[in-house]
């Protein structure tokens, strides 16, 4: 048994809690409330920490261990570095205080194995195997033949899955569901820095897209929507899927859809962000581009939160290393686009289960009978939400009960992890 003493426990749902107290009892949590009423217990360890919440989640994570996010890296990448790379980038984000991550498309199924065996160290992975879509649309690799592409899909490196039609379509949902998926991810619009396919166009049409959400329900799996242009966001909303990924350019009549729909949406404005911090290094046309596409990213990310639609963060970093670590930036974010501090942690915990519908553990809430996924922030970060976004600041990480991170703690696997 394990207790956690705090000067502040944030719940990730509900009112904050000053000198809050939480005791884990093997995997879960006995109890998460005021210390005076905390029971004591004799023999055990006790920690004191500045401030106690749940492990965050990432719901849009991609492991694919390669240097970059264009897709012919799939096939330039021997299978054995990307896994390493993989395994590290995995273990980056549960020192970053994220015991939880939803993987939307890369080789998070094969990471789940090794994290649950204990052959590495890791947060809990919901990964969706390969992202299905269209021939010509976002999962496909235009600039290869089709064969080479549907080659590399069945050699085990398919983060992308090509399926037309609904009876390919619901064999594609199965074939993820025969490695492992717990998540089914969709691209039902194009992508911003794809060759062909335009962000503003819709891919599938509504019986793919029906197919898809009904088959994948007969396994209790949600759906999460690649959606950049508003017919996209419109079409898969209608169809019922569970996320919208991106919902770059939702308008107000998109947004009453949503709320009606009850579908939630993972901004992943991170990745925005990132491509944004790339001035000089890409090419300027593609800066450009990125640059008009990001403001109306930002409005309709100020349109989801004023209209009051349920928001999970998601970083979307899709290359290995940096900035791995930083994904909880995505918080700071929400709160400068108009979500108060405490809105803003709800959408990093209690919102991060829902997203995977009704496969949702009881995490991201500390409460009774949660699973003991934890974390300690070396500040009050309702003061200071920055400090989500700074590894260093988050000082120590239960998963699962097990303390995986101590302050000074050396990893002797990934040696770059040793705090500086
Ligand atoms: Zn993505």
């Amino acid at each position: 048994m394990k207790r956690i003493d705090a000067d502040i426990l944030i719940p990730g749902q509900g009112t904050p809690v000053p000198n809050g107290t939480v005791i884990i009892e093997g995997t879960s949590i006995s109890y998460a409330g005021p210390t005076a009423e905390a029971p004591s217990l004799p023999h055990i360890d006790s920690y004191r920490v500045p401030t106690v919440m749940p492990g965050m989640w990432d719901c849009h994570a991609h492991f694919f261990g390669t240097e970059g996010a264009d897709l012919t890296y799939l096939a330039t990448t021997p299978t054995p570095v990307s896994a390493v790379r993989a395994a590290r980038d995995a273990h980056t984000l549960l020192m970053a205080g994220f015991t939880s991550a939803r993987e939307m498309g890369g080789i998070g199924v094969y990471l789940t194995r090794l994290i649950e065996e204990g052959t590495i160290v890791g947060p809990n992975i919901y990964g969706a195997g390969g992202a299905l879509g269209p021939t010509g649309g976002h999962s496909d690799i235009h600039w290869m033949p089709e064969s080479w592409r549907d080659d590399l899909a069945a050699s085990g490196k398919g983060w992308v899955t090509v399926c037309d039609g609904v009876e390919a379509c619901i064999k594609a949902v199965r074939q993820q569901l025969r490695i492992g998926a717990q998540i089914i991810k969709i691209n039902a619009t194009g992508g911003t820095m794809s060759m062909f396919d335009n962000p503003n166009h819709r891919q599938f049409n509504d019986a793919e897209l029906r197919a898809i959400v009904n088959e994948a329900a007969l396994a209790e799996l949600a759906v999460g929507a690649h959606c950049h242009g508003v017919s996209g966001i419109v079409a898969a909303a209608k169809a019922g899927v569970t996320t919208i990924e991106h919902n770059s350019m939702m308008d107000e009549p998109t947004a009453e859809l949503l709320l009606e729909m009850g579908t939630m949406v993972v901004p992943t404005r991170h990745a925005v962000d990132f491509i944004l911090s790339l001035k000089g290094q890409i090419p300027n046309e593609f800066w450009e581009a990125e640059a008009a596409f990001a403001e109306k990213h930002w409005r309709s990310l100020e349109l989801a939160i004023e209209a009051g639609i349920p928001i999970a963060v998601g970083a979307d970093i899709m290359q290995s290393g940096d900035p791995w670590g930083t994904n909880g930036k995505e918080v700071a974010t929400f709160v400068e686009a108009g979500m108060t501090h405490l809105e803003a942690i709800e959408a990093a915990t209690a919102n991060g289960p829902l997203t995977l519908g009704p496969r949702a553990p009881q995490s991201g809430i500390l409460k009774e009978g949660y699973d003991a996924d934890v974390i300690a922030i070396d500040t009050n970060p309702l003061k200071d939400i920055t400090a989500l976004g700074n590894p260093q600041r988050v000082t120590m990480v239960w998963k699962g009960g097990n303390l995986v991170k101590e302050p000074e703690q050396h990893s002797p696997v990934f040696p770059s992890m040793a705090p500086a």
